[in-house]
């Protein structure tokens, strides 16, 4: 990230109550501020401090980023509790997901919850969770699955299929915009948004 946005970044955060060193530099102090002031990260810091730089999907680009499917998983304690969309009964507090994704993943959900409240996440089907680390083929190829590696999460499978397009899928309609500018800022793609098909399925890999 160019210091000069940094600087107005510090610049922001000081006018709504920071106290940093206007000197161009992400640090803790300056990404704590960031991290306190979600109104100001949303529209300027989240895409460019964060990490965006995910590997391509192919198998070898997957294996060398991430290593071998199904290691190296870490535990994402969730900000606000899930449900299995195919038994809604299930809370879940807690997902697998790969150690190089978890702090971004855990980001996004963050944002989702401070942007839509616990009222809007369950009208909007986002605590609706369909899974992440899955080791097995992709549905549709040879290939394996971005879930083999814990990279890829599924989220409200039953309202956005995986052959429905924009058309059926709700994930395509405006009141998710927020939702996927969160995701696309930490550099995750989405297969709705980038293919049109598959809405539910979210993943730190590039096409
Ligand atoms: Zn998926």
């Amino acid at each position: 990230m160019k210091k000069d946005k940094i600087k107005l970044i510090q610049m922001l955060l000081n006018k709504n109550g920071s106290n940093l060193v206007v000197d161009g530099i992400a640090g803790p102090a300056t990404l704590s501020a960031i991290e306190a002031n979600p109104q100001i990260s949303d529209n300027w810091a989240d895409e460019e401090l964060s990490n965006s730089d995910w590997p391509d999907q192919s198998t070898n680009g997957l294996l060398n980023y991430y290593g071998q499917v199904g290691e190296n998983q870490v535990r994402l304690h969730l900000p606000y509790p899930h449900k299995l969309a195919w038994d809604t009964g299930t809370i879940v507090n807690s997902y697998l997901c790969h150690e190089k994704v978890h702090d971004s993943l855990k980001r996004v959900l963050a944002q989702t919850f401070s942007h839509y409240k616990q009222e809007g996440i369950e009208e909007l089907r986002l605590n609706l969770w369909g899974g992440c680390l899955n080791v097995r083929p992709m549905r549709a190829g040879k290939r394996t699955s971005t879930h083999s590696w814990g990279i890829a999460v599924d989220y409200d499978p039953e309202n956005n299929k995986f052959r429905w397009g924009s058309d059926k899928a709700t994930f395509a309609k405006p009141e998710y915009d927020a939702w996927w500018s969160f995701w696309e800022a930490e550099g995750w793609t989405s297969l709705g948004r980038s293919k049109n098909k598959d809405w539910m399925h979210i993943q730190a890999a590039n096409f």
